[in-house]
């Protein structure tokens, strides 16, 4: 209910403004959403049970009860996931599936749904293994990620400027709209999911600046919003590149290497 009424206040917004709505790309966005719970959900059972697998070789289980387990898991899942979303953005294996997400050239609630369908193909879940080792439960690994998934919905929008002192801490919407600029000033910035302090730890945290003002999509756009056509798209320019390999390890190299 929060979700619809912020995407149609959101939509008056724009409309109300110079921005105006892209329906045609808010469409895209809602269909490769729909595609994205459905291959979200058949991923879940690939890594969940690779995950209890996992768990059954921890020497140590921590207990779901102990709030402190979970503000430990939280801080751990967030540092895992800031080394999943910078990785995937350097690795072209994983970029193709995280390719999806910056395929938007509107910056709104609904451009949040866009995302890939290739997840567990991509292999960034199998950077979660080490929490698991280390005792924390399954279910409290996943439950984190869902909810820092939620959480990132509110970050895809214009309508929310600066929010002083939260800023910090959080990701926020002006960091995370810098985050999906093309320009090459605001290539790969800003990883985090809930928390921004890994990008200030790591010197990954940008600003936006008044004399570049962003441009938001792929650098290289794919100029379709064939639904289908976005989720494959980095795969087939990927696959291409591939073929054209002289050898496998040179073939390698490009899977591995910087997109
Ligand atoms: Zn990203
Ligand atoms: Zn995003």
């Amino acid at each position: 209910m929060i979700v619809l009424l912020c995407i149609l206040i959101e939509w008056f917004w724009r409309e109300s403004t110079a921005k105006g709505y892209d329906l045609r790309g808010a469409g895209a966005s809602i269909l490769v959403g729909i595609g994205n719970a459905i291959s979200g959900a058949l991923g879940a059972l690939v890594f969940g049970g690779v995950f209890a697998l996992t768990s059954r070789l921890a020497p140590i289980h921590w207990p779901m009860r102990d709030w402190r387990v979970w503000l430990v898991g939280f801080v751990a899942v967030e540092f895992v996931y800031y080394v999943h979303h910078r990785a995937s953005h350097h690795v072209r294996w994983m970029w193709a599936t995280h390719a999806v997400h910056h395929t938007p050239e509107q910056m709104t609630f609904l451009s949040a749904l866009r995302l890939g369908w290739t997840n567990v193909l991509s292999l960034g879940w199998l950077l979660y293994l080490p929490l698991i080792l280390a005792g924390l439960p399954p279910f409290m690994v996943i439950a984190l990620l869902a909810f820092d998934l939620h959480f990132q919905f509110f970050l895809h929008t214009e309508a929310v400027g600066r929010l002083g002192p939260l800023e910090w801490v959080f990701n926020t919407p002006a960091h995370h709209r810098v985050h999906h600029g093309s320009n090459a000033a605001y290539l790969d910035c800003n990883f985090g999911g809930v928390l921004i302090v890994f990008d200030r730890l790591f010197g990954t945290l940008r600003t936006e600046q008044p004399h570049e003002p962003l441009r938001y999509g792929l650098a290289h756009p794919l100029g379709t919003l064939h639904p289908l056509k976005l989720v494959f798209g980095e795969w087939h320019r990927l696959l291409k590149d591939l073929r054209a390999a002289p050898s496998w390890s040179k073939a390698i190299r490009i899977a591995v290497g910087r997109p």
